[in-house]
């Protein structure tokens, strides 16, 4: 066989081997994308639960400044009543407002009370997603660890590929390298054997004469139909 060929036969199997390693890495960077989104999820369910707490927070300390300030209202309601010299009308009007701001504010300590409860609860709760999250954080980094190892042991098998390649590239003829890549960038496979009188790569018939020439060995062959470069067995 043909010395070019031979080198370009492995040429192509280095190529196929540096194909299948890139699609690998890609397919591991893939899934460490999706185990990093998820990460992403875990921690934003948990910190849009401590925005909850911190909002039930909020409005519990709301809810008591309001009650304050109707205990006040009361409280100068009350000495207006006490001290003030005001009509019956007034006096009346007073009191039907004490009334009023007296069952706001049960009420609103009823929601209080409520509302501590719902604060309680959501407390617990945050701290055991947090504490979840954390073991789930630790396990997620260590599988995204893995995958990084992985991938940088495919990298430098890429990388001695690439290098034997650049290597081969160098013992060929300039023009023969073009004619592979040309073709390779068509097909997987450039460099196909003869079988039974027919290209290995589109199947269909060569000449008597091509299939000779290839035979001989003293040239590059290729198929008259698809151009892949062709080798007798
Ligand atoms: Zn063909």
């Amino acid at each position: 066989m043909n010395d070019a060929i031979a080198q370009l036969i492995e040429l192509q199997e280095i190529d196929h081997k540096r194909g299948d390693l890139a699609s690998r890495v890609k397919g591991l960077e893939a899934q460490k994308e999706q185990l990093r989104r998820r990460a992403q999820q875990e921690r934003s369910a948990v910190d849009k639960l401590q925005e909850h707490l911190e909002s039930l927070k909020r409005n519990s300390l709301m809810m008591n400044l309001e009650v304050d300030k109707l205990d006040d209202q009361i409280r100068d309601y009350q000495d207006q009543l006490d001290t003030g010299i005001i009509s019956f009308k007034e006096m009346e009007a007073l009191r039907a407002k004490i009334g009023n701001q007296r069952t706001r504010i049960g009420e609103m300590e009823d929601e209080a009370l409520q509302l501590m409860d719902e604060i309680e609860e959501t407390t617990v709760q945050h701290a055991q997603e947090v504490e979840k999250l954390a073991v789930r954080e630790a396990e997620l980094d260590s599988e995204i660890g893995k995958i990084d190892d992985h991938v940088a042991q495919l990298q430098q098998e890429l990388a001695e590929w690439e290098a034997k390649r650049e290597q081969l590239v160098e013992a060929l003829p300039r023009h023969v390298v073009q004619q592979y890549d040309h073709l390779h960038a068509k097909f997987e496979d450039p460099v196909v054997p003869i079988e039974n009188g027919t290209c290995g790569g589109c199947k269909l018939t060569v000449s008597g004469t091509t299939v000779e020439r290839a035979r001989d060995g003293m040239e590059i062959v290729t198929c008259e139909n698809c151009s892949r470069i062709l080798y007798a067995r």
